[in-house]
């Protein structure tokens, strides 16, 4: 799937919810969310009751743009999920936040995905000591993420971990902010990772 490269907001307002991808702007009073509650274009206004499968679609959209996936990426995340024992629906949500960008920003060393994503690529952190510039990288409980010691003056890194108070710290993850040291402490419940989203629509979505 070729890669958006549109307004990100565009992506909220269709979503007709916030999905956080812009840092700073989504708290401030300028977020486009908060300003025009409804889906863009012509029609924005106008648009009906969905049907089963178009509210099943909008759930998966929602959940694929908030974590920034590809559909492939995305669908083989729900199949390694429905692989695993348990609740589908939930294994496939901690399959996307055991990603090492999803853990970035959560930890607070970036203020979105996407951000997060970059500077993994550009190596600017350790795993367990490592070199780890793959976004995808599965992180498991004891993990640790460390921001390399030449990064920890990159102002984007700094400004990111002053704002974290502002979304929380998750409980499933430590921070050791003088250190620039995060620990992924086990795997998320459900009730943990508190989404507003409805994972039981992406399961009957791919399960037709
Ligand atoms: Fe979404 Fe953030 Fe843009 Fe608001 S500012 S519409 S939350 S990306």
């Amino acid at each position: 799937m070729a890669r958006y490269t549109g307004s990100v907001c565009r992506l909220c307002r269709r979503e007709t919810m916030k999905l956080y991808l812009k840092g700073d702007r989504c708290y401030s009073d300028k977020c486009a969310v908060e300003r025009r509650n409804y889906p863009p274009g012509q029609h924005g206004q106008g648009r009906g009751k969905l049907s089963n499968y178009g509210l099943q679609l909008r759930e998966k959209q929602r959940i694929r743009r908030i974590y920034g996936l590809g559909e492939k990426q995305f669908r083989d995340y729900f199949k390694e999920a429905d692989r695993q024992k348990g609740v589908t629906g939930t294994n496939f949500l901690v399959l996307l936040e055991r990603r090492l960008d999803n853990a970035v920003y959560r930890l607070g060393f970036a203020n979105s995905r996407a951000e997060a994503r970059q500077l993994v690529r550009h190596d600017h952190f350790r795993l367990n000591g490592k070199k780890a510039n793959i976004p995808s990288m599965l992180l498991r409980p004891g993990d640790k993420i460390t921001v390399a010691e030449s990064s920890r003056q990159i102002g984007a890194i700094s400004d990111s971990l002053e704002a974290l108070p502002r979304r929380g710290l998750p409980p499933w993850l430590e921070l050791d902010k003088a250190a620039y040291e995060g620990v992924f402490k086990n795997l998320p419940t459900r009730e943990e990772m508190n989404l507003p989203v409805q994972e039981q629509l992406v399961v009957e979505f791919y399960s037709k």
